[in-house]
């Protein structure tokens, strides 16, 4: 077996579902930001991701894609239940999200949780050379750094969580909680999106463990783990040159002209996710139309909701209620052929979400919490023209960096209709002088800047960085 000197390990293989079928490969383009994220980077290094292949499971053998080797952890139908619809997504992800949604403890997932880690990590240690770099991704995986410290101790462990790491007053609430902290300290650099989550880890540590941390190292084992922010970021210049790709142009002409020539277009593109604070911003819209601030005639909030993890009860509650309000608002204001909301319960390709950012005057992202969103960022990145305007939840990782966007408290309603009407009503020259800002900073902060920064930092001697380029 070929032994590869960068292992990516997360929960899914970025496989296009349609690899199997017609012999060619195709990354998956998951309406999640992960696979896009590491797509670009992989290609430059010989290396293998691991991961759960979805329905590809079934193809006798997994193709290579480019110079990566895919090599895919089988999951039966109970451990995914367990372990990704229960304890990753119905205890982990709510928790980690500020508890938005109350947090699912069912001590059975912990046991699946566990041993699907287990087997992550023992796929790692196969398939790794001697002193490689292995990078594991995300709260699926919070166990493996430890686990596969265990098994090989000669290797560079990474880990990235792409999620929110929360405060110990919330995280103490987790009946595995030691075992949690203890799982992701196997790594020699933990990075997250933001600083304080790298605080939240170090004093959790100290609580739990007994161990000394600072601001960015942990002492634990007799080692140091070391932890840092590394904001994720996306592949500008790929959405550049889609944005402005003569079939993506088309496209914008043409739904300038279904919504309306003179409309105003609202954007939201989600995961239909209870993170995502869509109730919220429709709880605002519907205010809106109800004092009159906004009438269906001039104005049109495009609602892309993308179905994601509907087989977890709550998903399915969530997607009631939320087509339950748009159905109100759509029968309270709409008229014949003039909806006051375009409702989408459809995922879209690159080029055609690229072609509704182009159209949008407005993009509304307003999670309640968010790890990054890097929707906000595709949209930056998009706007070739230079123009529109970014209503941004200061939730969101990215609000960190984009901090000219319209930021708002997605909880304050008042706050919410006020800053979508600001925006909507804004200055060409102040939308352009914002955009301009917002487009310098992602051009620098890339997908590609991230991941050198991360893997320049995970290993000192440079050489994993310098094989990126
Ligand atoms: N996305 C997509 N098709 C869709 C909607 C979204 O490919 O119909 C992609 C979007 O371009 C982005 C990712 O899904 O890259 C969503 O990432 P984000 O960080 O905004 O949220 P997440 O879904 O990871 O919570």
């Amino acid at each position: 077996m070929r032994q590869s000197s960068l292992v990516v390990v997360s929960n899914r293989l970025p496989l296009d579902d349609s690899a199997a079928r017609d012999g060619a490969c195709e990354w998956r383009r998951s309406p999640g930001g992960l696979s896009g994220a590491l797509h670009s980077i992989l290609q430059q290094t010989p290396a293998t991701w691991i991961g759960w292949a979805g329905e590809m499971d079934l193809a006798p053998r997994l193709p290579d894609l480019g110079s990566v080797r895919l090599r895919s952890v089988a999951l039966s139908a109970e451990e995914q239940h367990g372990y990704y619809e229960g304890f990753a997504n119905s205890t982990l992800w709510p928790l980690y999200h500020d508890a938005v949604q109350q947090p699912v403890f069912q001590r059975e997932w912990w046991d699946t949780y566990r041993s699907v880690n287990q087997r992550f990590a023992e796929a790692a240690a196969e398939v790794a050379g001697r002193h490689a770099a292995v990078w594991v991704q995300d709260y699926h995986l919070q166990l493996v750094p430890t686990m596969l410290r265990e098994l090989r101790p000669d290797l560079l462990i990474g880990f990235f969580m792409h999620v929110p790491f929360p405060p110990p007053e919330l995280f103490m609430q987790l009946p595995r909680r030691v075992e949690l902290v203890h799982g992701m300290l196997g790594a020699d650099l933990i990075g997250f999106q933001r600083e304080q989550a790298g605080h939240n880890l170090a004093q959790l540590a100290r609580k739990l463990l007994g161990a000394t941390a600072t601001s960015d190292t942990i002492e634990v084992d007799g080692r140091t783990v070391r932890t840092g922010a590394f904001p994720v970021s996306i592949d500008v210049d790929e959405m550049r040159a889609l944005a402005t790709r003569p079939d993506v142009v088309r496209q914008v002409k043409q739904l300038r002209h279904d919504l309306g020539e003179s409309k105003r277009v609202l954007l939201s593109v989600d995961r239909l996710d209870y993170t995502k604070g869509i109730e919220h911003r429709l709880t605002a819209y519907r205010e809106l139309l109800r004092d009159g601030h906004v009438k269906v005639g001039d104005t049109v909030l495009v609602q892309v909701a993308v179905p994601s993890r509907e087989r977890v009860e709550s998903y399915q509650d969530l997607r009631d209620r939320i087509e339950g309000e748009v159905g109100r608002i759509n029968g309270e204001y709409g008229r014949v052929g003039e909806p006051a909301i375009h409702y989408l319960n459809q995922p879209f390709d690159r080029s055609q979400l690229a072609a509704l950012y182009r159209t949008a005057d407005v993009m509304v992202v307003t999670p309640l919490r968010d790890g990054m969103n890097l929707v906000a960022k595709e949209f930056v990145a998009a706007r070739e023209d230079g123009s529109g305007a970014l209503v941004l939840s200061e939730f969101a990782g990215a609000a960190a960096e984009l901090s000219q966007a319209f930021l708002v408290n997605p909880h304050d309603l008042d706050g919410l209709k006020q800053t979508l009407l600001r925006a909507l009503e804004a200055e060409p020259a102040d939308l352009a002088a914002r955009m301009s800002a917002m487009r310098r900073h992602i051009a620098e902060h890339d997908i590609l800047a991230w991941a050198r920064a991360y893997l320049t930092a995970l290993d000192h001697t440079g050489r994993l960085a310098r094989q990126l380029g």
